[in-house]
């Protein structure tokens, strides 16, 4: 059987990792050196399928038919805010699915989300293939610690899609910490601050030597260097708009080059104090004449525009601190994950928070690809490192009551796999079926929260309203999947289980 790669799917940038016959953990190269491959996917004006450098070459030219960031709408229903929050800040086209999805248009073709992720994924395993000489067809793949049970299925489905067979989800934060303690015989209370591109998640986990148990976990995956960029392209095209009396948001092309720039000055701002944001011929006067942007980005106005999103981080890590129960004092160490945390700003806040620095025992890029690798190395049936995870679900699941109530099964940080059962009766003479609407969030009204399925529970022995009595179980496996099953409490018998397309 082939081995199992770890793979890190994330929303601007993915990579793989493996470990190697002696035991050497290794990040998987691509073409020229490079371990990172952007999770992007375009299709050109021929209609060729581009997917990572290829795709990222030529998005400026081509911003309509170039899908970047759509991890962001994994899993996610067409009305939810975060889908609407998106069309402001894409060129690409969506439209609702019949799944209460997101569609995607790209080249006169629709995709769903999961097709878009299941593209990435293959091209992952090509660039693994060819480095290791061999077919790949198994793999443990990352997700943001706050992923919903419908985002965690979404990657399971992806991978279906291309024979890559997923063998275990797991959080990112926790291979992150994997990839710092496996090996070190270590006792220790950590904290994972990880801002990537597109999310933030903050774990608390305590390591005792092979037992990584996650105390706490919390997050936004819509809160990540993305927004970043975002807040300093907006404030880019409002001067512009003071100056010129333009507005720069309705060009894409324009659009992609200053947000391309945005993001390369960001990064230099987190080594310089000041950086020029130049982009020569952004557009021209309604007289014919060229106009360039041209001024020079200082270090202090990029953490005036974005120290709002660090207050955001911080709110989540508080919570969870709280959640936890943990003193910042009683932190043995604190690991950095995710290129936004480079940011100076990001450091010196978690310095001032922690009183001491943040570790330097992980890399930022390549820590979750490595862990995952480890952990995939942990299940291959030769290995005899015996690693024991023990996570959480980061946000409650439970049912919809009358009122559109939201009835808590599990609490949000309960520990996983888990299993609860719930008694129900029926409400009507022969009733046989009850169906159930199953949320996922931390709000009291289900409105609020995500559905993850509409259930219905059929077979059920006719009789008196009242009388049937029915157990509901509810099991969360260890990768955050939600399963439902219902027994006859009379006579036993199992019931049949049916997820009724999830629509609002
Ligand atoms: P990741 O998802 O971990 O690959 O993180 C990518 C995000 O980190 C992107 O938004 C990058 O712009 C951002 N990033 C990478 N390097 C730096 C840096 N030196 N300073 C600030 N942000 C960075």
């Amino acid at each position: 059987m082939s081995k199992i790669i770890g793979i890190d799917l994330g929303t601007t940038n993915s990579c793989a990792a493996i470990v190697e016959q002696q035991g050497h953990v290794k990040l998987i190269p691509y073409k020229g050196g490079e371990f990172i491959i952007p999770s992007i996917f375009a299709i050109d004006d021929k209609g060729n399928e581009l997917i990572g450098h290829e795709a990222k070459r030529q998005w400026q030219l081509n911003p309509r038919n170039t899908v970047y960031a759509a991890k962001r709408l994994v899993g996610r229903s067409f009305e939810s805010d975060v889908v609407a929050e998106m069309q402001k800040s894409v060129a690409y086209e969506m439209r609702p699915g019949e799944r209460n999805d997101v569609v995607l248009d790209v080249g006169k073709k629709h995709f769903r989300l999961a097709e878009i992720s299941a593209k990435i994924l293959n091209k992952i395993r090509s660039v693994a293939q060819d480095y290791l000489q061999e077919k790949v067809t198994r793999a443990v793949v990352t997700v943001p610690a706050y992923f919903t049970d419908r985002q965690r299925q979404a990657v399971k489905d992806a991978g279906k899609m291309i024979q890559l067979e997923v063998v275990r989800i797991i959080n990112e934060p926790t291979a992150a910490a994997l990839a710092y303690g496996i090996g070190k015989s270590l006792h220790e209370t950590v904290v994972i601050y990880d801002l990537g591109g597109g999310t933030f998640d903050v774990s608390i986990i305590e390591i005792r030597d092979r037992v990584f148990e996650v105390k706490a976990t919390g997050g936004d995956i819509f809160l990540g260097g993305l927004d970043f960029d975002q807040a300093m392209i907006r404030h880019v095209i409002d001067d512009f708009q003071k100056k010129h009396h333009i507005d720069l948001a309705t060009d894409p092309v324009a659009m992609q080059r200053i947000k391309d720039l945005a993001e390369r000055v960001k990064i230099d701002l987190s080594s310089r104090e000041q950086a020029p944001f130049n982009v020569p011929f952004v557009t021209m006067t309604p007289q014919g004449q060229p106009l360039n942007i041209d001024f020079v980005f200082t270090r202090k106005l990029l953490e005036e525009l974005t120290s709002k999103l660090v207050d955001r981080t911080f709110q989540i890590l508080d919570r969870v601190m709280e959640d936890a129960q943990l003193d910042p004092s009683k932190v043995d160490e604190l690991l950095l994950v995710g290129g936004q945390t480079r940011m100076p700003l990001v450091q010196k806040r978690l310095t001032d928070r922690f009183g001491k620095a943040p570790s330097k025992g992980v890399h930022p890029d390549e820590a979750v690809a490595i862990g995952a690798a480890l952990y995939a190395n942990s299940l291959e049936d030769n290995s005899n490192l015996r690693l024991q995870l023990l996570d959480v679900i980061p946000m409650a699941i439970g049912l919809e009551k009358a009122g559109g109530t939201f009835h808590v099964v599990f609490p949000r940080n309960a520990a996983i796999p888990n299993a609860k059962a719930i008694e129900a009766t029926t409400s009507y003479d022969d009733q046989t079926e009850v169906a159930m609407r199953i949320f996922q969030g931390d709000h009291g009204q289900v409105s609020h929260n995500e559905l993850l399925g509409d259930f219905l529970f059929s077979g059920l022995r006719p009789a008196p309203a009242g009388k049937a009595r029915l157990e509901i179980t509810f099991d969360v496996n260890i990768e955050g999947i939600l399963t439902m099953s219902a027994r006859d409490m009379e006579t036993g018998r199992q019931m049949k289980t049916t997820v009724r397309v999830t629509q609002h």
